[in-house]
């Protein structure tokens, strides 16, 4: 066993390894190819399969620039839906305690105690006001 972690460490020298996007990759793909279970998504088979394929290039890639510029794609393209999906996460753990408001300015997401009544909130980024219920 430790024999075959050596091999396997070996085989890894000089290659990309794996980063969040393989990783999202491969994640999606398996979602794929489950959904292909289910009656007239049989195609997304195909596509997961290629998901996971790609995964496993940029895995065992030995090209550092191009799988960079790759995970920095995806970091960009992921940030704005991860940020979304934080604060929502936020607004149900916190869904007794507080309340999330948006800056109509700055759509910056507030969040305020509840059960204070009418307030004025003073948004923390650019400063605007508006008055609302907690
Ligand atoms: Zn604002």
């Amino acid at each position: 066993m430790k024999q075959l972690a050596q091999k396997l460490q070996h085989f890894m020298v000089g290659r990309y390894g794996n980063d969040e996007f393989s990783l999202f990759l491969s994640v999606i793909g398996l979602i794929l190819t489950f959904l292909a279970n289910f009656k007239y998504l049989g195609f997304l088979y195909f596509i997961g399969i290629i998901l996971i394929f790609f995964s496993l290039f940029r895995v065992l890639s030995k090209n550092y620039n191009a799988r960079r510029k790759e995970l920095n794609w995806y970091l960009l393209w992921s940030a704005k839906p991860k940020a979304e999906l934080k604060v929502l996460g936020n607004k149900i753990r916190d869904r007794k305690t507080h309340r999330y408001f948006k800056c109509k300015n700055c759509k910056t997401v507030m969040r305020v105690p509840k059960g204070r009544g009418k307030i004025e909130i003073t948004c923390p980024k650019c400063r605007a006001k508006v008055i609302k219920k907690t």
